[in-house]
């Protein structure tokens, strides 16, 4: 069966490093039928908007996508494309695996966690209010009436909701998913010993939820601080975390660092009926156009994405090949060699030939 699979090749490094995993998707012999399209400044050019309806209809319909970074302009400028995606969609769960391989530099010898990251709400939800206007002192004298609490008049506000809803589907998806990729244990990280209501309620629903796995999946909970220190010391002893969107964008940084950098880790925003594949890493400008970034992340995050459509046998073979040419170090970008200006380095494309040649 042929699988119809949206692709935004993003920009910057974007398309070197998207072809180069398209590539190496095909060489696996999955057939899937590829619906391109574009999305950022390139599109608010040509289309007049950066983010096309037509692209949001391609990915419902299609209901999987792959997608390199995109470009978000500092300051004035567009919205990020990515976060209007995930609101969009409603692609409430943030997926990044964080997996040790074989020849890649790092202080660890084991470590393979998978950070599920809460993608709808917390601080992230965009609702501020600047510092000096009008409505932050109405909300200011509002809150003060509220709470009995005093605020410093010239402050900016910036609101943090955390649902019921979002809380229970999100630990609910992280259960699920050990199951179905048989790990054995998952943690909810919070900071509920100061922000009793909103972590507190985060912790509260983790705890409901994890009820439901009892004798199936070990439960736990850590405060975020004390995880990070823990997981920069003993990340072996942790298996699945659950959090909040603030902490876990921070924390899945602080995990890929420990697994080697951007140029590897992959990721995937998932909601009910659809699936967006994109690697952590950005699309890095000043390498655009010069063949020379890891085109790791975004082949893992293929990874990912096949083995969402059911085609493990290719996603296994995928990984094991990309890991193998990554373990032997010879065909693999400059961030890959121990000396960043190793001569021998290969290019993104060369790389993506090398995996390629050993799936055939
Ligand atoms: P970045 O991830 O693009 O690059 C930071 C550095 O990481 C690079 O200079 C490079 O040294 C290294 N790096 C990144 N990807 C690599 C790869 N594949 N191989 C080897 N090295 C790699 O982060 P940034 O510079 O903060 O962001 C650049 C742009 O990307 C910004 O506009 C940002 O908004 C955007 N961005 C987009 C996404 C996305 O589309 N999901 C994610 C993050 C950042």
């Amino acid at each position: 069966m042929s699988h119809k699979v949206t692709l935004i090749p993003g920009d910057g490094i974007g398309r070197e490093v998207s072809y180069a995993a398209k590539r190496c998707i095909d060489a696996t012999g999955v057939k899937i039928e590829w619906e391109e399209k574009i999305a950022g400044q390139e599109s608010l050019d040509k289309f007049g908007a950066v983010l096309p309806q037509d692209v949001l209809d391609s990915i419902r319909r299609n209901k999987v996508a792959i997608k390199g970074p995109i470009t978000t302009p500092v300051g004035k400028g567009f919205r990020s494309v990515n976060v209007q995606m995930r609101i969009a969609l409603d692609l409430y769960a943030c997926l990044r695996p964080c997996k040790l391989y074989k020849g890649v530099k790092t202080h660890y010898s084991n470590v393979d966690l998978v950070v599920v990251r809460e993608n709808t709400e917390d601080l992230y939800a965009g609702i501020e209010f600047s510092q000096g206007m009008d409505r932050t002192k109405k909300i200011i004298k509002h809150i003060e009436e509220l709470s009995g609490s005093v605020l410093r008049s010239d402050s900016a506000i910036g609101i943090k909701p955390i649902s019921i809803k979002a809380s229970k589907r999100i630990v609910k998806f992280a259960f699920e998913y050990a199951i179905k990729n048989k790990r054995r244990k998952v943690t909810a990280v919070h900071k509920a010993n100061i922000m009793k209501e909103t972590d507190g309620l985060f912790l509260e629903c983790a705890r409901e939820v994890a009820k439901a796995y009892e004798g199936r999946i070990e439960f736990e909970d850590r405060i975020v601080d004390n995880m990070c220190m823990q997981l920069v010391q003993k990340p072996e002893l942790y298996d699945v975390l659950v959090l909040p969107n603030l902490y876990g964008d921070i924390v899945s940084d602080l995990c890929s660092g420990l697994v080697g950098g951007l140029g590897i880790a992959p990721g995937a925003n998932i909601g009910d009926s659809m699936a967006l594949f994109e690697p952590i890493h950005g699309s890095a400008p000043k390498y655009a156009g010069q063949n020379k970034v890891n085109p790791a992340a975004m082949i893992f995050s293929g990874v990912l994405m096949l083995r969402h459509l059911n085609e493990v046998k290719a996603a296994d073979m995928l990984e094991q090949v990309t890991a193998s040419v990554i373990r032997e170090g010879k065909d693999v970008t400059y961030d890959l060699k121990p000396d960043r200006n190793d001569p021998s380095a290969v290019g993104t494309k060369e790389m993506a030939d090398a995996i390629i040649k050993r799936l055939k």
